[in-house]
């Protein structure tokens, strides 16, 4: 344990706090990843707090879907609505009085006041500062309200909020990740923590949580840099000793603009649906702003927990390449078991109408195991695997690049001579095929791309795909000759 980490003895504490408003995106999926990956390295505790104060907007299916998106990632917490803790409830929603309670005690000590000015008042007083070229914030007018002023105004039945006291300070923050960071107080102006409504502010109901659940370290979004000063201030008036901050620099999409739905889909959900190996997504998930010592890159999350490091998050923009994660999703896919691939592809295959309910599952996994290397992802698994259930002599002809392979001087030759050896033999198992290539090679004095291309051509349709040495033995004896048989044909005719 480092000391630069702010970590001197005592138990790690770091917490996810999801606004259940949406499904989870990438960017917010990586925030929950560095913290679990740095509360596993340091042995700590992993919170999960649901933000779910801004009523409107946040819903119980989202919850649901954050959660099990967040667990199909492989991450796992120790305190959260559904498992309970020690310093519940997880759910902002369910902390009210607790908010109530803080906010009630900093008007007793005068660390924030009641605020009636209407929306109207407000807008007029922003309006004002933007025309002087001033920044706007609150000028404080309910600041200077007499007690007898507020008793007159409550007992009229005006709406307030509760605004903090913003005195003129320098606020430094000192990040983890960016460094020192420094606010001055006076851009600030006095801020609601408590709404008309009743309703918490952000800022306020993420410090008393932070305080109340111990939190040590906080780790977030870039975006919420400017949030950190008001969140120090709060803490000092609370009496409440702040938390570490981390922030980590956005993720940005290969136009080097912030990863969004301008990208396409950027939801976990999405990489989900389209058959990424979890375990790929996190291991690069875990690269963008993060990289190991070693310069290692595929790793298992239990080795990137043991490296991880905050010293080695980067404070440079990340950025997130479609083409990396395939290659790293392909990588996992070729050393994953082949039966779990196996139960994976099966929707996938399902869908494209190449399975029913009855298949033989042991032929499926060496279908699989013929295509895994061609796919970075199951969505692409029909196309590889197509060659392997249907076959139309027809349209294998009308793919111009097989009709060209079919139509050199020896590809009849070829196809002949594959017809008549495998009429020789009683059936055509993997350790057939040598025997089988050999044969051919003998009996047309042909090897290479001149041989190998028409049995491809033929048999597939296609022009490429997976290794004759494992496909043949796939098709087996009787659907090979099939389809040998109505590709000649169609050529003879
Ligand atoms: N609910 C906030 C968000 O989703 C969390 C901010 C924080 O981590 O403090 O952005």
């Amino acid at each position: 344990m480092s000391d630069s980490q702010g970590i001197k003895g005592t138990e790690v504490r770091v917490r996810f706090a999801p606004s259940p408003t949406g499904y989870l995106h990438l960017g917010n999926a990586r925030t929950a990843l560095f913290n679990w990956l740095f509360a596993r390295h340091h042995g700590g505790t992993f919170v999960l707090r649901i933000e779910d104060t801004d009523v409107e907007r946040s819903s119980k299916e989202s919850e649901e879907a954050i959660l099990e998106d967040l667990r199909w990632l492989g991450l796992d917490w120790d305190e959260g609505p559904d498992v309970g803790g020690p310093h519940g409830p997880y759910r902002q929603s369910e902390r009210r009085d607790i908010y109530q309670k803080y906010a009630q005690e900093l008007l007793g000590k005068g660390g924030a006041y009641r605020c009636f000015c209407s929306e109207e008042e407000l807008e007029a007083e922003r309006r004002v500062a933007l025309a002087a070229g001033r920044m706007p914030k609150y000028e404080g007018r309910c600041r200077l309200r007499s007690p007898e002023e507020v008793e007159e105004l409550l007992a009229s039945g005006r709406p307030y909020t509760i605004r903090f006291r913003v005195d003129p300070a320098q606020i430094v923050v000192e990040d983890l990740v960016r460094g020192r960071v420094s606010f001055e107080s006076a851009f600030i102006g006095d801020f609601i923590i408590m709404r008309s409504d009743g309703e918490v502010s952000y800022n306020f109901a993420a410090v008393v949580d932070d305080a109340w659940m111990r939190i040590t370290h906080v780790i977030r979004g870039e975006d919420h840099l400017p949030n950190t000063p008001r969140q120090l201030l709060l803490y000092k008036a609370l009496g409440a000793e702040p938390p570490k901050f981390a922030h980590l620099s956005m993720i940005l999409g290969p136009d080097h603009s912030p990863l969004s739905k301008r990208h396409g889909d950027v939801s976990v959900s999405y990489y989900r649906e389209t058959g990424y190996l979890p375990e790929a997504l996190a291991n690069y998930l875990a690269l963008l702003g993060w990289s190991s010592e070693k310069g290692m890159e595929i790793m298992p999350m239990e080795e990137i927990a043991r490296q991880f490091n905050l010293k080695r998050v980067s404070k440079s923009a990340a950025i997130f390449d479609n083409a990396k994660l395939d290659w790293m999703s392909g990588n996992y896919i070729r050393k994953a078991n082949l039966s779990r691939l196996t139960e994976m592809a099966l929707p996938y295959l399902r869908r494209a109408g190449l399975i029913g309910e009855d298949y033989d599952s042991q032929w499926l996994e060496q279908v699989v195991a013929a295509v895994r290397a061609h796919i970075s992802c199951f969505s692409q698994i029909s196309r590889e695997a197509e060659v392997f259930f249907s076959f139309d002599a027809c349209k294998a002809l009308a793919n111009g690049e097989v009709r060209r392979v079919l139509s050199e001087p020896e590809a009849l030759k070829v196809l002949e001579a594959l017809k008549g050896e495998l009429l020789k033999m009683e059936r055509l198992t993997a350790e057939d095929y040598p025997k089988l290539v050999k044969a051919l090679k003998a009996a047309t004095g042909l090897q290479g791309r001149p041989l190998f291309h028409p049995i491809r051509a033929a048999l597939t349709g296609k022009a490429s795909g997976p290794e004759l040495a494992l496909l043949l033995p796939i098709l087996g004896r009787e659907e090979c000759l099939r389809r040998l048989n109505s590709i000649i044909g169609q050529l003879e005719r």
